[in-house]
Order: C-alpha cells, then sequence, then structure tokens
C-alpha cells in the first residue's frame, strides 16, 4: 500500500459516509469497558451489558463488585465470567494512573501499549482500541473489516495485525496525517464501511471503492 492509496481510500470512505460518530461512549472509562466488552459481541449486547451496569459505570464500583454479581451484569455480553475478570484487570491497570486521562496521556505511547498487552483479556486490538478511543493516542486499530479490506483491495499491507498497523501508520505519516484525529475517523470509516456494503457477502455496486477493488 502506498500513501497516495492510503488517502485515496481515507477521502473517498469520507466523501461517502460523512464524518462517522465514534466511538459511542460517555467517557473514557466506558471505552475502555465497552473496548472489553466488545471483544467476540455485537455492540447491540455490549449496549445491554453496560446498561445493566447503569449509573454504577465506576472504575471503583468494577473494582469493588463481587465477580459473581459483576458477571450477572455483563451476561448479554457473552463470556461474562472471563470478561468480568478481563474488566477488572484492566481497571486495576487504570488504577497505576489514579483513574486520570492526563496521567496516562503523559506517558509514552509504547510503554502503556506494552502494560495493556501484558494485561488479562487485553490483546491487541482491544489495546489500541483503548488507547486511540479512549486516551486519544495515535494508535491505528486493526480489527476484522481492515483485515477484509486489505484483502479484497489487494493493498498489500501485509498479512497479520503488526504490518498492517504498520503500514496505515506508515502512510498516514508521509502524508502528515499520522494523528489521533485522523486514526479515529480512518477505522470508523473502515467499520461503517464493513458494516454497511462490505459483508462477508459484499455489496459491490456502488460501493465507493469498487474501480479500486480486486474482489471481483
Ligand atoms: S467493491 Fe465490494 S468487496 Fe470491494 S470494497 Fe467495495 S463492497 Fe467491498
Amino acid at each position: 500500500m502506498n500513501t497516495s492509496l492510503t488517502m485515496e481510500l481515507y477521502n473517498r470512505l469520507l466523501d461517502c459516509y460523512g464524518e462517522p460518530r465514534w466511538w459511542p461512549a460517555d467517557s473514557p472509562y466506558e471505552v475502555i469497558v465497552g473496548a472489553v466488552l466488545t471483544q467476540n459481541c455485537a455492540w447491540n449486547n455490549v449496549v445491554k451489558a453496560i446498561a445493566n451496569i447503569g449509573d454504577r459505570l465506576d472504575p471503583l464500583f468494577i473494582l469493588n463488585v463481587g465477580d459473581a454479581e459483576l458477571s450477572g451484569m455483563i451476561r448479554p455480553a457473552g463470556f461474562f465470567n472471563q470478561k468480568a475478570g478481563y474488566l477488572k484487570a484492566v481497571t486495576r491497570w487504570y488504577q497505576r494512573y489514579n483513574f486520570d486521562v492526563d496521567i496516562v496521556k503523559a506517558e509514552p505511547l509504547a510503554k502503556l501499549r506494552g502494560e495493556l498487552l501484558s494485561t488479562r483479556g487485553i490483546g491487541r486490538e482491544t489495546a489500541d482500541s483503548i488507547l486511540l478511543y479512549a486516551f486519544g493516542l495515535p494508535t491505528f486499530v486493526v480489527d476484522a473489516y481492515t483485515v477484509r479490506l486489505n484483502e479484497r483491495l489487494r493493498l498489500d499491507a501485509g498479512k497479520g495485525y503488526d504490518d498492517i498497523k504498520r503500514s496505515f501508520e506508515l502512510n498516514l505519516a508521509r502524508a502528515n496525517h499520522n494523528n489521533a484525529d485522523v486514526y479515529n475517523r480512518y477505522h470508523a470509516l473502515i467499520v461503517v464501511h464493513g458494516k454497511d456494503r462490505c459483508h462477508k457477502k459484499p455489496a459491490c455496486v456502488g460501493c465507493p471503492l469498487e474501480d479500486l477493488c480486486g474482489y471481483n
């Protein structure tokens, strides 16, 4: 993938779908919770789980509530016993920074990412989602929609998570767009595109990327 293609995709998706509303959450901590709960789970079930927690959605509540009670509240998100443990683990990580966004953001991104990846239940996509969407730090999120787009458009951005992430970041840096706002918008647009038409069975007619795509 080269820089001009990276920007062409971005601009076409933005022209087609407009400014995406993303990530749906009222606080950075809610983003963290949502990023854990959405693992292997449709977003509407995450919404139900978060609604069950309600106005108790606070790091100290999550740390202190019993495991069984927490599992019960997040049951709609699936894998609820595991995810209850993951939520407590990532909340303990946040506690190291006194639950303070500014203290987190003062730390080097690579250090934070390494800490999150060492946290129980936090993989690369979840770690990058937390860093980008909760804390506004510039790390590109790669998800299943990004991998699919890479394959279908034959972007040649690499095969694994890290290769694809590096390719997007490198090309956005070359275009002077290596900032969290662009990373946020770009990933959100890829998700919107994946949900809107680039499904497993894609709706290619009228796709804004059709002439660039090798799928058909
Ligand atoms: S042309 Fe089809 S396969 Fe290619 S990006 Fe568009 S919807 Fe996806």
